[in-house]
């Protein structure tokens, strides 16, 4: 399969569950499947693991699956009858078993003088009064409401505890099943992930999303502790204000990069085709303009769901990242000492010297591959690493691919593997920068 420089994310769902569509969706360019948390139960996502990697077995391909989990956020609860159409003007009863459900915790909350947002801010509802054991809304415009929404108010405040015995729920089940990569929502600081950490164990990897002012706020410390970093768009731009998003999306991309921590941009990148067959001029531009900030991945969410079209979402993702000219974005500069850094730049060199276009580099921890990653070269990066975990955290790295060292050992035979499997000749390998002794043994050009 050809390099796919920018790694693509696909949620899956009711949409895009089958094994059919699962295979589908990775033969055109899907990487990378979320299974969010939030939605589903333990059985249809144990089928849906099982079913991926049977495709990976039969395609000889490796996707990465990661499990999203819910945090310390609230949602509404299941309908009597999914979708239940609400409509402008009417009113509904919220709490248990009402109209709209939510349990008795976020009821006793909310706030009567204050607008509730349902669904990332897809519907607004006016609070009106109290009455008996539900507390009645108006609704400010019509939607389709679906089961387990968000649900957003000023009186709604994060719990403080985290992870969320639902978060612990998800992290033993994924480890239990073999995945090793958690996202973990709401999470407002360092400490947080810390403490998620304490759950999930040492080799596993943690996706920051960054949806809380708090977590804007905190950015470099979540950083330090973090695996991979999300700018998580969706509740950020409930969280804060809207016309922020854009900015914070660059810094965000911008310090992960210079970090060296894979960044994955999130949420609305293709929304208007849940329902329709093409996609606006301006989520086309969306996805051109993450790529050019330095993002990894971009994820589709409700695309591929719940959308009408989740195998046409990922097509026109790929085409937009197939487009989008890499030689044009460049070096960014980051002025950093360490041998390993010298090591990087002078393979760097290399490749515009000779006009190399494949770089192999051996790593403990990913963190080589990341840096050479955010030079941004027109080249193929193939990461070899011993570890599963750290495998499945190059997975999300921009051209990056990643091989499990442990099937070739020797650099000799690290070469000869490359060369029959990507069908190349020139390369340029780099062993263990991290550990090198000096540039010269660590550098060298096969032709
Ligand atoms: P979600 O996270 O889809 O789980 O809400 C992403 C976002 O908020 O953008
Ligand atoms: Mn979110």
């Amino acid at each position: 399969m050809e390099t796919q420089r920018i790694k693509v994310i696909a949620t899956v769902g009711p949409a895009s569950d089958k094994p059919e569509m699962l295979k589908a969706m990775i033969k055109s360019g899907v990487n990378i499947f979320r299974f969010n948390f939030s939605h589903g139960n333990q059985s249809y996502f144990r089928s849906i693991i099982k079913n991926v990697r049977a495709i990976d077995r039969n395609l000889g391909t490796k996707t990465t699956m990661f499990i999203d989990l819910p945090g310390p956020k609230f949602r509404t609860g299941k309908l009597e009858n999914e979708p239940f159409q609400i409509k402008k003007g009417h009113v509904y009863r919220l709490g248990p078993d009402a109209d709209i459900p939510v349990d008795q915790a976020i009821l006793k909350k909310l706030n009567v003088h204050k607008k509730i947002l349902i669904s990332d801010g897809k519907l607004e509802l006016r609070p009106i009064k109290f009455s008996g054991k539900y507390l009645l809304a108006r609704a400010e415009n019509d939607l389709l409401l679906r089961n387990e929404q968000s649900i957003n108010s000023p009186s709604l405040s994060y719990s403080k505890r985290y992870p969320t015995n639902k978060d612990i729920e998800g992290i033993r089940f994924g480890l239990k099943n073999g995945i090793d990569t958690f996202a973990l929502s709401f999470v407002a600081s360092a400490e947080d992930i810390s403490k998620a950490r304490r759950i999930t164990g040492k080799s596993s990897n943690i996706i920051a999303k960054i949806e809380r002012k708090e977590a804007v706020e905190n950015f470099h410390s979540i950083l330090e502790v973090s695996d991979i970093i999300m700018v998580a768009r969706g509740d950020l731009g409930l969280n804060m204000d809207i016309a922020e998003v854009p900015e914070i999306q660059k810094k965000l991309i911008y310090q992960s990069n210079k970090a060296g921590r894979p960044v994955i941009t999130a949420t609305q990148m293709l929304e208007s085709m849940t329902s329709s067959i093409t996609p606006t001029r301006a989520e086309v531009d969306d996805i051109f303009t993450a790529i050019e900030e330095g993002t990894d991945a971009v994820m589709l969410s409700e695309e591929t769901a719940i959308g009408d079209y989740p195998l046409k979402s990922v097509q026109m993702i790929r085409h937009v990242i197939n487009k989008f000219n890499y030689s044009s974005t460049g070096k960014r500069a980051y002025t950093e000492e360490t041998l390993q850094d010298s090591i990087l730049d002078a393979a760097v060199e290399l490749v515009h010297k000779t006009g190399i276009k494949d770089i192999a580099v051996v790593t403990a921890t990913g963190e080589s591959a990341f840096k050479l990653s955010r030079y941004d070269l027109a080249v193929r990066i193939f990461a070899l690493a011993r570890s599963d975990t750290v495998l499945d955290k190059l997975s999300f790295g921009r051209g990056i691919i990643g091989i499990k060292y442990t099937t070739v050992r020797g650099e000799k035979a690290i070469v000869s593997y490359l060369r029959k499997r990507f069908k190349i000749r020139d390369i340029i390998l780099i062993s263990a920068p991290r550990n090198a002794k000096n540039l010269q043994e660590s550098v060298k050009i096969y032709t």
